[in-house]
Protein backbone atom coordinates (compact mmCIF):
# COMPACT_ATOMS: atom_id res chain seq x y z
CA UNK A 1 0.00 0.00 0.00
CA UNK A 2 1.52 3.61 -0.96
CA UNK A 3 0.02 6.56 0.01
CA UNK A 4 1.38 10.19 -1.20
CA UNK A 5 0.59 12.88 1.01
CA UNK A 6 0.81 16.46 -0.44
CA UNK A 7 3.86 18.11 0.86
CA UNK A 8 4.07 21.66 -0.21
CA UNK A 9 3.35 23.40 3.37
CA UNK A 10 1.90 22.13 6.87
CA UNK A 11 2.36 18.66 8.89
CA UNK A 12 2.96 16.77 5.52
CA UNK A 13 5.84 14.14 8.01
CA UNK A 14 3.15 14.33 11.34
CA UNK A 15 1.24 12.27 8.04
CA UNK A 16 3.75 10.30 7.03
CA UNK A 17 5.37 9.75 10.20
CA UNK A 18 2.36 7.90 11.19
CA UNK A 19 1.12 6.49 8.04
CA UNK A 20 4.70 4.56 8.34
CA UNK A 21 4.28 3.35 11.80
CA UNK A 22 0.72 0.98 10.00
CA UNK A 23 3.11 -0.55 7.82
CA UNK A 24 2.16 1.80 4.73
CA UNK A 25 4.52 3.08 2.19
CA UNK A 26 4.74 7.26 1.74
CA UNK A 27 5.50 9.17 -0.73
CA UNK A 28 5.90 13.00 -0.96
CA UNK A 29 3.70 14.69 -3.67
CA UNK A 30 4.67 18.04 -5.42
CA UNK A 31 4.09 17.03 -8.79
CA UNK A 32 1.25 15.29 -11.12
CA UNK A 33 4.14 12.41 -11.23
CA UNK A 34 4.64 11.76 -7.31
CA UNK A 35 1.00 10.92 -7.80
CA UNK A 36 1.93 7.51 -9.80
CA UNK A 37 1.58 3.96 -8.64
CA UNK A 38 -0.12 5.80 -5.13
CA UNK A 39 -3.43 4.28 -3.75
CA UNK A 40 -4.02 7.33 -1.71
CA UNK A 41 -3.53 10.74 -1.41
CA UNK A 42 -3.60 12.68 1.69
CA UNK A 43 -4.46 16.67 1.52
CA UNK A 44 -3.37 17.67 5.08
CA UNK A 45 -3.48 20.99 6.96
CA UNK A 46 -2.23 24.43 6.54
CA UNK A 47 -3.80 27.01 4.74
CA UNK A 48 -6.36 26.37 2.33
CA UNK A 49 -6.14 29.47 -0.32
CA UNK A 50 -2.33 28.48 -0.99
CA UNK A 51 -2.50 25.29 -1.32
CA UNK A 52 -5.34 25.28 -4.13
CA UNK A 53 -3.06 28.15 -6.39
CA UNK A 54 -0.35 25.17 -5.92
CA UNK A 55 -2.48 22.48 -7.17
CA UNK A 56 -3.76 24.73 -10.07
CA UNK A 57 -0.36 25.87 -10.92
CA UNK A 58 0.97 22.30 -10.84
CA UNK A 59 -1.34 20.60 -12.74
CA UNK A 60 -2.62 18.91 -9.45
CA UNK A 61 -5.98 20.06 -8.93
CA UNK A 62 -7.13 18.55 -12.06
CA UNK A 63 -5.12 15.27 -11.31
CA UNK A 64 -6.04 14.59 -7.96
CA UNK A 65 -9.61 15.11 -9.50
CA UNK A 66 -9.23 12.31 -11.76
CA UNK A 67 -7.37 9.77 -9.63
CA UNK A 68 -10.17 9.57 -7.12
CA UNK A 69 -12.43 9.59 -10.22
CA UNK A 70 -10.85 6.51 -10.75
CA UNK A 71 -11.02 4.76 -7.48
CA UNK A 72 -8.02 6.37 -5.93
CA UNK A 73 -8.72 6.87 -1.94
CA UNK A 74 -8.40 10.89 -0.85
CA UNK A 75 -7.95 11.83 2.91
CA UNK A 76 -8.25 16.05 3.44
CA UNK A 77 -7.54 17.18 6.93
CA UNK A 78 -8.44 20.52 8.34
CA UNK A 79 -7.30 22.46 4.82
CA UNK A 80 -7.42 19.38 3.00
CA UNK A 81 -11.08 19.06 3.92
CA UNK A 82 -12.09 22.53 2.91
CA UNK A 83 -10.22 21.30 -0.36
CA UNK A 84 -12.53 18.65 -1.27
CA UNK A 85 -15.90 20.25 -0.21
CA UNK A 86 -18.09 21.05 -3.00
CA UNK A 87 -19.18 24.29 -1.22
CA UNK A 88 -17.10 26.82 0.58
CA UNK A 89 -17.99 29.81 2.96
CA UNK A 90 -15.79 32.62 4.52
CA UNK A 91 -14.57 33.60 2.07
CA UNK A 92 -16.21 31.68 -0.96
CA UNK A 93 -13.28 29.94 -2.85
CA UNK A 94 -13.22 27.06 -5.74
CA UNK A 95 -12.61 23.58 -4.47
CA UNK A 96 -12.23 20.44 -6.21
CA UNK A 97 -15.45 19.42 -4.85
CA UNK A 98 -15.28 15.56 -4.39
CA UNK A 99 -17.14 15.84 -1.43
CA UNK A 100 -21.02 17.02 -0.98
CA UNK A 101 -20.94 19.17 1.25
CA UNK A 102 -20.77 22.82 2.75
CA UNK A 103 -17.68 24.02 4.80
CA UNK A 104 -17.34 27.21 7.13
CA UNK A 105 -13.63 28.11 6.97
CA UNK A 106 -12.24 29.44 10.46
CA UNK A 107 -15.69 27.99 11.72
CA UNK A 108 -15.19 27.53 15.51
CA UNK A 109 -14.48 30.72 16.78
CA UNK A 110 -11.93 31.84 18.74
CA UNK A 111 -12.10 30.12 21.76
CA UNK A 112 -12.92 26.68 20.60
CA UNK A 113 -10.46 27.56 17.60
CA UNK A 114 -7.80 25.62 18.02
CA UNK A 115 -8.02 22.97 21.23
CA UNK A 116 -7.77 19.59 22.04
CA UNK A 117 -10.94 17.27 22.34
CA UNK A 118 -12.09 14.08 23.15
CA UNK A 119 -14.86 12.64 21.06
CA UNK A 120 -17.72 9.25 20.37
CA UNK A 121 -16.71 7.73 16.80
CA UNK A 122 -18.10 5.04 14.71
CA UNK A 123 -14.28 4.10 14.44
CA UNK A 124 -13.50 2.44 17.40
CA UNK A 125 -15.19 2.05 21.46
CA UNK A 126 -12.63 4.91 22.80
CA UNK A 127 -13.34 8.35 22.79
CA UNK A 128 -11.08 10.19 20.26
CA UNK A 129 -8.63 12.69 20.20
CA UNK A 130 -9.23 15.43 18.00
CA UNK A 131 -6.94 18.30 17.65
CA UNK A 132 -8.61 21.25 16.20
CA UNK A 133 -6.45 24.52 14.22
CA UNK A 134 -8.35 26.93 13.14
CA UNK A 135 -10.54 24.56 11.68
CA UNK A 136 -13.78 24.88 9.62
CA UNK A 137 -17.10 23.78 10.29
CA UNK A 138 -19.00 21.33 8.21
CA UNK A 139 -22.64 23.18 7.91
CA UNK A 140 -24.19 20.44 6.39
CA UNK A 141 -23.76 17.44 4.42
CA UNK A 142 -25.38 15.93 1.00
CA UNK A 143 -27.36 12.29 0.71
CA UNK A 144 -24.89 9.36 1.20
CA UNK A 145 -21.98 11.11 3.47
CA UNK A 146 -21.77 8.91 6.24
CA UNK A 147 -20.61 11.20 9.80
CA UNK A 148 -18.24 9.05 11.95
CA UNK A 149 -18.28 11.86 14.35
CA UNK A 150 -19.32 14.83 15.96
CA UNK A 151 -17.85 17.87 17.45
CA UNK A 152 -20.17 20.69 18.90
CA UNK A 153 -22.85 18.66 17.28
CA UNK A 154 -21.23 19.56 13.59
CA UNK A 155 -19.95 16.38 11.59
CA UNK A 156 -16.03 16.41 11.77
CA UNK A 157 -14.98 13.03 10.31
CA UNK A 158 -17.17 12.40 7.31
CA UNK A 159 -16.93 10.07 4.59
CA UNK A 160 -18.17 8.89 1.36
CA UNK A 161 -16.75 6.22 -0.73
CA UNK A 162 -13.29 6.35 -1.76
CA UNK A 163 -12.89 9.80 0.27
CA UNK A 164 -12.76 11.00 4.13
CA UNK A 165 -12.41 14.20 5.58
CA UNK A 166 -11.76 15.33 8.99
CA UNK A 167 -12.29 18.71 10.34
CA UNK A 168 -9.00 18.43 13.12
CA UNK A 169 -5.66 16.83 12.86
CA UNK A 170 -5.22 12.77 13.85
CA UNK A 171 -2.24 12.86 12.83
CA UNK A 172 -0.79 15.25 15.70
CA UNK A 173 -2.10 12.40 18.03
CA UNK A 174 -0.89 9.04 18.97
CA UNK A 175 -3.90 7.46 17.97
CA UNK A 176 -3.46 5.86 14.22
CA UNK A 177 -7.23 5.06 14.20
CA UNK A 178 -7.99 7.48 12.05
CA UNK A 179 -5.38 6.68 9.36
CA UNK A 180 -5.86 3.07 9.76
CA UNK A 181 -9.46 3.39 8.40
CA UNK A 182 -8.21 5.21 5.66
CA UNK A 183 -5.71 2.72 4.59
CA UNK A 184 -8.62 0.02 4.88
CA UNK A 185 -10.62 2.49 2.58
CA UNK A 186 -7.68 2.55 0.09
CA UNK A 187 -7.28 -0.91 0.21
CA UNK A 188 -11.00 -1.94 -0.14
CA UNK A 189 -11.24 0.52 -3.36
CA UNK A 190 -7.79 -0.55 -4.96
CA UNK A 191 -9.40 -4.39 -4.37
CA UNK A 192 -12.07 -3.19 -6.48
CA UNK A 193 -10.87 -1.83 -9.27
CA UNK A 194 -8.56 -5.12 -9.58
CA UNK A 195 -11.61 -6.83 -9.59
CA UNK A 196 -12.04 -8.85 -13.21
CA UNK A 197 -15.54 -8.10 -14.98
N1 LIG B 1 -7.77 27.98 8.58
C1 LIG B 1 -7.16 27.21 7.52
C2 LIG B 1 -7.89 27.47 6.19
O1 LIG B 1 -8.94 28.03 6.20
C3 LIG B 1 -7.14 25.74 7.86
C4 LIG B 1 -6.33 25.50 9.09
C5 LIG B 1 -5.65 24.15 9.16
O2 LIG B 1 -5.53 23.44 8.18
N2 LIG B 1 -5.13 23.83 10.32
O3 LIG B 1 -7.43 27.13 5.15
Amino acid sequence: MKIGILAIQGDFAAHAAMLRSLGAETAEVRRVKDLADCDGIILPGGESTTQLQFLKEEGLFEAIRKFAKQGGAVFGTCAGAILLAARVKNPEQDSLGLLDMTVLRNGYGRQLASDVFFEVSKLKKEPLEMVFIRGPIIEEVGKGIEVLALHEGKPALVEKGNILAATFHPELTDDGSVHEHFLKLAGSHVAAASQPR
